[in-house]
């Protein structure tokens, strides 16, 4: 019940604070942005480093990030830092929280965005693919948050984790993609229980997407999908804030919740939307 209107609100296309956002709470906060060299993590690191933020930023391409750390200061952030890793290398994983936690000094926010490429095509029975889509997408985000949660939960701070509507709700054409975005929402909806039953202080934010214009979004549905794509800034702000006022879950945009709700109460018409949203001829 308490999800659900400040979700909605949350979710506007123009967001606003319209309750509790307090920007000055970012204002030297700690905080670690996987994903960030490009898309919507790159523009979290911007929104972060406005609000005067301490970051550190994380993806392969170190000359990317390199730029992206210069802008975060030109922008205001306290401090900014990059550590180029590979979320497919498991010991990249416990390397990049610890540079982390000794750069900042601990952690504030830890926001868990980064995915590995995915064709956006028919189930070809590409089983090891989706393994390693698992282990970037999934294992690799519950390992960095169990090395995380000590010194977030010293900090009362927050999980925040980059979904898609597609855990929600599957979709066609991303079988893989789907299964390790439902892994997410399974795994961080069972933390979020025991971190409360065990009365911690650290939040964890669930944020469900739909289509956002990133450059490797558009590249990929090009000619395949026919929906309208948000602005990778404005969901990228929606995020910063739900973590920020550790709202459980976003919906960005926020008529996602409502596919939620017609997948269960209205199926068939569901599923037909969802099939004829995709150009296929067999
Ligand atoms: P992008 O492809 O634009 O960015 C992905 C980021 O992850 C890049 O910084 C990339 O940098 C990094 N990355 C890719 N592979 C690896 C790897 N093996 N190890 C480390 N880092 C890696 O993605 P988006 O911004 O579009 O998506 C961001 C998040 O939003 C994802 O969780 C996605 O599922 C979610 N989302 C996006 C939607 C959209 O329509 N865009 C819709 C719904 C959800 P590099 O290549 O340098 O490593």
């Amino acid at each position: 019940l308490n999800t659900f209107p400040l979700s909605l609100l949350n979710a506007s296309l123009t967001p606003l604070p319209l309750y509790d956002f307090a920007p000055e709470s970012l204002r030297g906060a700690k905080v670690l942005v996987t994903g960030s060299s490009k898309g919507i993590g790159e523009q979290m690191a911007y929104h972060y480093a406005r609000f005067g933020a301490k970051i550190v930023i994380t993806a392969r391409s170190k000359d990317t990030l390199q730029k992206v750390v210069e802008k975060c200061l030109s922008l205001g952030a306290q401090e900014a830092f990059y550590i180029a890793a590979d979320m497919s290398n498991e010991s990249d994983l416990d390397r990049v929280v610890d540079f982390a936690l000794k750069k900042l000094g601990g952690l504030d926010y830890l926001v868990l965005n980064h995915i590995g490429s995915t064709r956006i095509a028919m189930w070809d029975g590409d089983v090891e693919h989706a393994k390693w889509l698992m282990k970037i997408n999934f294992f690799s985000y519950i390992q960095m948050a169990w090395k995380a949660l000590p010194s977030l939960e010293k900090n009362k701070g927050s999980l925040v984790i980059v979904s898609s509507l597609a855990g929600k709700m599957p979709s066609p054409l991303t079988a893989p993609y789907v299964s390790t975005k439902s892994a997410l929402n399974g795994f961080f909806g069972s933390l979020r229980h025991e971190l409360a039953m065990k009365k911690s202080n650290v939040s964890i934010s669930v944020c469900t997407l739909g289509l956002i214009d990133t450059e490797t979004a558009m590249s990929k549905v090009k000619g395949k999908v026919n929906m309208p794509a948000y602005p990778a800034t404005e969901a990228a702000l929606n995020i910063i804030i739900t973590g920020a006022t550790r709202q459980p879950e976003l919906f960005y945009p926020w008529f996602t919740y409502i596919w939620t709700l017609t997948k269960d109460w209205i199926p068939s018409f569901t599923d037909y939307v969802v099939q004829r949203s995709y150009n296929y001829s067999p």
